[in-house]
């Protein structure tokens, strides 16, 4: 038995637990009116999922838990459990006893559980499908029902024909395969709008990367053109500065060497200013020999002038002593005569300017006396006296004229002794003199030659200055390098410079090189240099970044589009496969209930045929079937729905219509249909309400044989008041409600099933 049990706790009147086993093919349940029957019956659409509330005789969820009774308080939730056995694995699930379990709250939350957990309504409603237990309940007849399938219209009778021929499962997959289309769709839709929205940016971002690549190649150029300028100037600054330190070695040591004998030949000369005081001694010397020698020309002098007084004194005292013998002979003194001259020589003068004779007169007068004077004056005047006197002037003289030689003799030889020293020191100060000449000859020569030293080393100095602001420039230029071309421009060291030919150039081959081409090639770096910044590399990392997520962005949408158009593809194929299937299995489906109706048809009437035809409704307006057509072949422009109709004939009577059966025909028409279907695709199981309801004795019978028939394919549970169908019943189930308000469920015996049923 694939269905064992039914748990009914708190829905509708069940109050309490009750369990229901179904261990027979075919199990009754039978009670008095309003026991409970039919809410046992809901309870097996309820746990199935039915969702109308509506059909299961409720307004709101709430009308389906125990509302409360006389002896029972209300409770909070209702729920049915549905045990299957599922060893056969009938259900496509990994268990050998599946329970399902409804559960409904006073809030109208409902949960759904496959053996205790939670899952969602589609999954049970799939998993029911794929056994033939749809959704439609085709195999839960309710009470009153029993023509359910009559009064349907032909679209609700395609939807349980569908349903029981086990064909919901494709539709299920169909619907979900056509909304994961239209889905898929709207997402193909959304990820090229994605697309286009993000194609200005890459276009925007391409034109930026290539500018950056551009940027990128330049400065590989830059690179390169760095690495040579680099080496090339390291190199000539290296070579430059081993030069200059070559070139002032020389210089250099001899201008050591030339100080250190500038300051010997200083020595020298400072020696030889010793000269000075030799000069400064032979200067005293010749002062002091032209003082002995004015000190002598006065002593001749003088010794002269002695001399000559002496001569002339002694001249006198001869005179004298002549004159005392002789008066003629007698002589006067000059300067008594210059005397008397001089007076005749002013009186004569005075004559001259006078005019009066008396006055000239006055004045020969005058003369006459003087010179009558004068005579009177020297007659007679010589005495022996005087001789004396001169005599004693003589001695004096002598003595002065001896003392006086005494000192001339003492003053020339200090004069030869002055002409002696000076001769020294003369021949000394020449013999200083050439000395301190050779030294200040030697001072000019050196110092001629540390001027042209200097002059060299200056202009060396002045080459390494430029050097070094070279030098500097070389730094500045390696920074800038970096900045600009990275590590990679400025590890020039073990750069090879090669020429066309791809030879690598030797040091001396590089510094041979004019250095205008160098200047050429740093202009050139200059020039790239103010590319790259009109270039602006700033932000190229991100840039390029943005670039490739947005690159990576639009292929991954571009292989998101192919990817949802290949699934749109394979979904459009599964539809059309489903749809393929769908026709196929229900065209096949049709024939075989129609077999099956006519079949049992015939047994319920006793002839006559029953069978279902496949009309199609075109679909005027949307969600209106207005127009039927009954013979179509092949696709048609318009959109349309297919359905069933139902066709019957009446063995014994002209009944063509469904409309003109009793209610009893009807009942057993509709038992006719359902039992074909269910013959051809066996639900697990079928409940019918009281469908025997209807039914007279002798139908009763062909009631109970055909549900003997049908048990052999699927379990029955039949609600019935039908003794008939009671008796064929293996187990009957006893509905009470007593004065509690409560159903109760409880296993009793024919007889007394006969006897509740009553
Ligand atoms: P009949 O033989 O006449 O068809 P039945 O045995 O099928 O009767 P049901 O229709 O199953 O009877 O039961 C109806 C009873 O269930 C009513 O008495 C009704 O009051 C009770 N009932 C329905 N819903 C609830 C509820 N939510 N709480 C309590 N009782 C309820």
């Amino acid at each position: 038995m694939l269905l064992k049990s039914l748990e009914i706790n708190g829905f509708k009147s069940f109050a309490k637990k009750g369990l229901l086993e179904f261990s027979t093919p075919i199990t009754s349940i039978v009670g008095p009116n309003g026991s409970g029957k039919s809410n046992a019956a809901e309870a097996f659409r309820f746990v199935l999922g039915e969702q109308s509330i509506k059909s299961l005789r409720g307004k709101k969820g709430e009308d389906l838990i125990f509302n409360g009774a006389a002896e029972a308080g209300r409770v909070n939730r209702a729920s049915v459990k549905l045990t299957f056995d599922n060893s056969s694995k009938f259900l496509p699930i990994d268990f050998d006893e599946v329970t399902l379990e409804r559960i409904v709250h006073r809030d109208s939350v409902n949960e759904y559980l496959i053996n205790g957990s939670a899952v969602r309504l589609k999954d049970i409603s799939e998993l029911l499908a794929s056994a033939h237990i749809g959704s439609s309940g085709h195999h839960i007849i309710s009470q009153g029902e029993a023509d359910r399938i009559l009064n349907a219209n032909t679209k609700e009778k395609r939807e349980m024909i569908e349903d029981a021929l086990g064909l919901k499962i494709y539709q299920y997959k169909k619907v979900e395969s056509e909304r994961k289309l239209e889905k898929t769709k709207e997402n193909i839709e959304k990820v090229e709008s994605l697309r286009r929205e993000l194609a200005p940016h890459i276009r925007f971002l391409r034109k930026q990367v290539e500018k950056i690549e551009k940027a990128r190649l330049l400065r590989e150029e830059l690179v390169v053109l760095y690495k040579e300028y680099l080496k090339r100037e390291s190199s000539y600054i290296t070579n430059e500065k081993e030069r200059i330190h070559k070139e002032m070695h020389a210089p250099k040591i001899e201008l050591t060497e030339l100080e250190k004998n500038l300051a010997e030949a200083k020595a020298v000369l400072e020696a030889s200013k010793t000269e000075s005081t030799k000069t400064f001694e032979l200067m005293s010397l010749e002062q002091a020999l032209r003082e002995v020698d004015t000190n002598k020309n006065e002593l001749l002098r003088e010794a002269g002038r002695i001399e000559g007084e002496v001569h002339s004194i002694e001249r006198l005292i001869r005179r004298e002593k002549e004159a005392l013998m002789r008066e003629d002979t007698k002589t006067v003194y000059l300067r008594d005569v210059e005397v008397v001259a001089k007076n005749i020589e002013g009186l004569a003068l005075e004559a001259n300017q006078v005019s009066g004779i008396e006055e000239i007169r006055s004045l020969v007068q005058k003369i006459k006396e003087e010179l009558r004077a004068f005579v009177e004056h020297n007659k007679g005047v010589v005495t022996t006296d005087e001789v004396a006197s001169y005599e004693n002037d003589l001695n004096e003289l002598q003595t002065k004229r001896n003392e006086l030689e005494d000192k001339i003799v003492s003053i020339k030889s200090d004069e030869i002794s002055f002409r002696e020293k000076i001769v020294f020191v003369k021949s000394e100060i020449d013999k200083d003199k050439e000395g301190s000449m050779e030294a200040e000859k030697n001072i000019f020569k050196i110092m001629a030659r540390q001027n042209e030293l200097f002059a060299v080393v200056s202009s060396l100095r002045g080459e390494e200055n430029r050097l070094a602001l070279e030098d500097e420039e070389l730094k500045r230029e390696l920074e800038e390098a970096r900045v600009l071309g990275g590590r990679e421009a400025v590890s020039y060291d073990e750069y090879e410079i090669k020429n066309i030919n791809g030879e690598v150039l030797s040091f001396e081959t590089i510094l041979s090189e004019n250095r205008t081409v160098q200047h050429d090639r740093r202009r050139n770096i200059e020039k790239i240099k103010i590319r790259l910044e009109e270039m602006g590399g700033g932000g190229s990392e991100e840039i390029m970044k943005e670039f490739r997520d947005a690159e990576e962005r639009d292929s991954f949408l571009a292989k998101e589009v192919i990817d949802l158009e290949q699934s749109s593809i394979s979904l459009a194929s599964l539809i059309k496969e489903l749809e393929d299937k769908l026709n196929l299995e229900f065209r096949q489906g049709i024939d075989k209930i129609n077999l099956a109706f006519t079949e049992f048809f015939k047994k319920m009437f006793g002839g006559g045929h029953a069978g279902l035809r496949v009309v199609r409704e075109i679909k005027r307006k949307r969600g209106e079937l207005s127009e039927i057509e009954e013979n179509f072949e092949g696709d048609t422009e318009e959109e349309y729905e297919e359905g069933i109709e139902i066709d019957v004939s009446h063995p014994f009577k002209k009944v063509k219509s469904l409309m003109m059966l009793s209610g009893g025909e009807r009942a057993l028409t509709s038992i006719a249909l359902l039992f074909a279907i269910s013959q051809v695709n066996p639900p697990p199981f079928i409940i019918l309400d009281e469908t025997d309801a209807a039914l007279d004795e002798a139908n009763s019978r062909k009631y109970g044989d055909m549900i003997e028939s049908l048990a052999k394919y699927s379990q029955l549970i039949l609600i019935t008041h039908n003794r008939e169908t009671m008796s064929r019943a293996g187990v009957l189930y006893g509905v009470t409600m007593g004065a509690g308000g409560a159903s109760k469920l409880l296993s009793i015996k024919f007889d007394e099933a006969v006897a509740v049923a009553k």
